[in-house]
């Protein structure tokens, strides 16, 4: 199989001031592509740190080597020169580069500006410095990345800048070069499927994939990997496309195993799921614990104006009746979380805002306010429908503050789809 490294770079992104986005971005795209991403390292702008990662790649025997940032015109970047010293090759200036960015920052910074001013030339030069052999790969911002062909002992090297929409932009042009594709031609047909699962424990798909691996013949062929997010459970399976057979001979022995549990094995995540659901009926939200992040969710699709009309944030008792018409007397008698309280407020969003489904949360979040019959991680949950009684479940979530609000999010969304 062609394997791949992505190294990092930035003092940045090394000291956790910014989250790396470029290693995850780039291991899903060479995924994509069939090729196998062995290690994704991050290190400061140290060259000498660089060059270290470089020579370890390069003893793993890896095809292709990614890296990102350090390509701006200041001192501190460094890695044009520092890749071209490790493949041993010279940096000549190139001519045109040099005036294709010198033109796109003349265009940013207006005909008042002098791109001939001597620290300006100095920063357009070094970053028109291309290693002799390399392609360069024409910059979307004003930094160009490079593309190294493969030679003695060291692999393909694709060089491009930090900021991510500058090297999204670029990935495309780095990939087609001759270099790259080469490496590219000789990567295996890999598929690459998902299956999410909804209130299954990882004990229980791990019994299940124990049961796999004597019923299904060469299941080891399948890389598995789970990962519980947001309280679902998602299995990203890698197969050859030859073992796909044995990828759906697991998809239904799970299927046999935990029935609906398993709410997706095309791909489709519940918010997916949730506008197929809809179908073009309207929706509102009246929210207490989750303080709109389940409209948050809902309208962060494009599109979601379609059929999301509003929700209300309804934090305070008062508000509830204010904004919901949820009785003052229901919640006296029966306090804000409780099935009553959601079932009315979810009511009053439906009428409010004249939708055909509303949901409601109202529950402790914690870390105070739980009591004997309601500890932390109570929540309770409205699903309001045009011309249907309105059914209210009751959940009880593990965790902190920030885990139970996002558990009663997405649980807030599975209610609307099933
Ligand atoms: P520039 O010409 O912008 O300096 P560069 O290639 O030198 O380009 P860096 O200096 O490494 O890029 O990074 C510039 C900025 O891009 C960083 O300050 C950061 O905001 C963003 N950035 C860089 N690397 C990453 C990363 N791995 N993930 C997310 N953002 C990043
Ligand atoms: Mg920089």
């Amino acid at each position: 199989s062609v394997r791949a490294g992505i190294v990092v770079t930035g003092t940045e992104v090394l000291t956790g001031r910014i989250a790396d986005q470029n290693g995850p971005w780039l291991s899903e795209e060479l995924l994509e592509l069939g090729v196998d991403v062995a290690h994704i390292t991050i290190c400061g702008d140290r060259p000498a740190d660089l060059t270290a990662q470089l020579r370890f790649l390069a003893e793993q025997h890896v095809d292709l080597i990614v890296t990102s940032g350090g390509l701006g015109p200041t001192a501190d970047d460094l890695t044009v020169a520092t890749v071209a010293e490790f493949c041993g090759r010279e940096l000549l200036l190139d001519p045109g580069l040099e005036e294709h960015i010198a033109a796109i920052i003349q265009r940013w910074r207006g005909v008042g500006f002098d791109v001939e001013s001597g620290p300006t030339r100095a920063g357009i030069r070094k970053q028109a410095l291309v290693p002799v052999g390399a392609a360069p790969v024409p910059p979307t911002g004003t930094a160009p990345g490079v593309v190294i062909p493969a030679a003695a002992g060291v692999p393909t090297i694709v060089v491009l800048p930090g900021p991510p929409g500058e090297l999204q932009a670029m990935w495309p042009t780095a990939i087609a070069t001759a270099a790259v594709a080469d490496v590219l031609s000789r990567a295996d047909d890999l598929r690459q499927a998902t299956i999410r699962a909804y209130g299954l424990l990882e004990a229980e798909l791990a019994e299940t994939l124990r049961t796999a691996e004597t019923a299904i013949p060469a299941f080891e062929r399948l890389e598995i990997t789970t990962c519980l997010r947001r309280g679902e459970l998602d299995m990203v399976t890698r197969f050859a496309a030859a073992d796909a057979p044995v990828y759906d001979a697991l998809l239904d022995l799970l299927v046999e195993h935990h029935g609906r549990q398993i709410f997706s094995t095309d791909g489709s995540t519940v918010d997916d799921q949730l506008v197929a659901a809809l179908d073009g009926r309207l929706i509102s939200t009246a929210e207490s614990c989750t303080g709109g992040l389940v409209a948050a969710r809902l309208t962060d699709r494009p599109g979601s104006s379609a059929y999301v009309m509003g929700g209300v944030v309804s934090y305070s008792n008062d508000a509830k009746s204010d904004l919901l018409d949820v009785p003052a007397e229901l919640i006296a008698t029966h306090g804000a979380v409780s099935v009553e309280v959601a079932a009315a407020m979810a009511e009053g969003a439906l009428t409010r805002f004249g939708t055909d489904i509303a949901v409601s949360t109202t529950g402790v979040a914690g870390p105070g306010g739980g009591t004997e019959t309601k500890p932390v991680g109570t929540v309770c949950f409205g699903v309001a429908l045009r011309g249907r009684p309105t059914v209210t479940v009751t959940r009880r979530f593990p965790g902190d503050r920030e885990r139970v609000r996002s558990l009663t999010t997405t649980a807030a969304l599975h209610l609307v789809v099933r």
